[in-house]
């Protein structure tokens, strides 16, 4: 099962809560134990209301990612068109955090919008 690590999910929720009602896109990093750890911020990307948008462009070539995450202004945590052709471009982990922001209101999905189960871990 996916693991993510606490301190990386708080760090989604509270960046979630600073940028509402904008959204907010990051990129997901893993440590040695395949965990999620870390989110990593691009310069460029685009937070908006209703969308947001990583530029492909400023992704360093050495830096290694498993996934993407981004917000909702909404507590709906479900992909929309948008996020599925942007999914299958940036991995194969997406997590989406839905207003207001709790660990109750993410979803996490595979690159093609299905669930995936996933446990947060300390
Ligand atoms: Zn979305």
């Amino acid at each position: 099962m996916l693991r993510i690590k606490r301190v990386a999910l708080e760090f989604m929720l509270n960046l979630a809560r600073n940028m509402y009602p904008r959204e907010f896109i990051g990129l997901l990093r893993e440590n040695e134990k395949k965990e999620i750890s870390e989110v990593l911020l691009l310069p460029r990307s685009t937070y908006g209301r209703g969308f947001s948008s990583i530029d492909h462009y400023m992704v360093p070539y050495t830096v290694k990612y498993v996934g993407s995450v981004h917000s909702h202004p909404t507590p709906n945590a479900r992909p929309s068109a948008g996020d599925l052709l942007s999914f299958s471009k940036t991995g194969g982990v997406h997590i989406i955090v839905a207003y207001p922001f709790t660990e109750n209101n993410i979803g996490v999905y595979s690159n093609n919008g299905e669930k995936l189960e996933y446990e947060v871990v300390e």
